[in-house]
């Protein structure tokens, strides 16, 4: 069992989304669109994000948003949910046609770190507890994630991890650290940015410098 709420706000489908590539092609920088009907800020803001995304142009759009939040008034701080739901996009190769939404909500991965908080799931689907808490070995990120259902901050730093080699790999998180794939979409929010620990001179706690593990957004 787990004790964590689903995350109700990816349930819906966003289904008024009618931006085509064709669209998004002619419109200009910022020009992010206006509706004709009262939404709240939450609203506006999932509607951003699917237009960022979606749009032609999204990877350095996405990069100046997640690098200068103040830039859009949609976004008053970075999001976490952005750039899961920009992972997620990249995964199910989002740009190629218009049924990315379908694939990433009917992803079967649930040993993905992301599946859990991954946008786009049925309003019923319930987070899976793939590990216990008490069952994951320290410095193990991913199995974090799979203890940590619906919570994003874990889910990332462990799809991170994967990413990297997993629990197999020696420095793993330096190696997460050292990551130069910056058009990955949770490149700005990989954890541990800062510079880790210089390790002990006595070679103990070779991964203690991811106690420290940074939430940068
Ligand atoms: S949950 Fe993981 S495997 Fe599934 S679409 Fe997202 S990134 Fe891809
Ligand atoms: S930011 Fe780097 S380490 Fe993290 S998932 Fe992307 S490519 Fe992998």
């Amino acid at each position: 069992m787990n004790d964590l709420a689903p995350d109700a706000d990816d349930a819906a489908l966003d289904d008024d989304d009618t931006t085509s590539a064709d669209d998004a092609a002619r419109k200009p920088r910022g020009a992010f669109p206006k509706v004709d009907h009262p939404e709240t800020p939450a609203e506006q803001r999932q509607r951003y994000e699917e237009w960022l995304i979606a749009d032609g142009r999204r990877n350095p759009e996405l990069t100046a948003v997640l690098a200068q939040p103040s830039r859009n008034p949609a976004n008053t701080h970075l999001s976490l949910r952005l750039t899961i739901r920009a992972r997620c996009y990249q995964c199910e190769n989002g740009g190629s046609d218009h049924g990315y939404k379908e694939r990433i909500a009917a992803c079967a991965v649930q040993r993905c770190a992301l599946w859990s908080v991954r946008p786009y799931k049925a309003p019923g689907e319930q987070p899976v507890l793939l590990m216990r808490r008490e069952d994951v070995a320290y410095g193990d990120y991913h199995g974090q994630a799979l203890a940590s259902p619906g919570m994003r901050r874990p889910a990332i730093n462990g799809y991170c991890h994967d990413c990297q080699g997993g629990k197999r790999m020696a420095n793993v998180m330096r190696a997460v650290h050292d990551c130069s794939t910056a058009d990955c979409a949770l490149w700005l929010a990989r954890p541990l940015q800062k510079e880790p620990k210089a390790k002990a001179a006595d070679g103990a706690a070779p991964e203690a410098a991811d106690e420290g593990v940074s939430a940068p957004i």
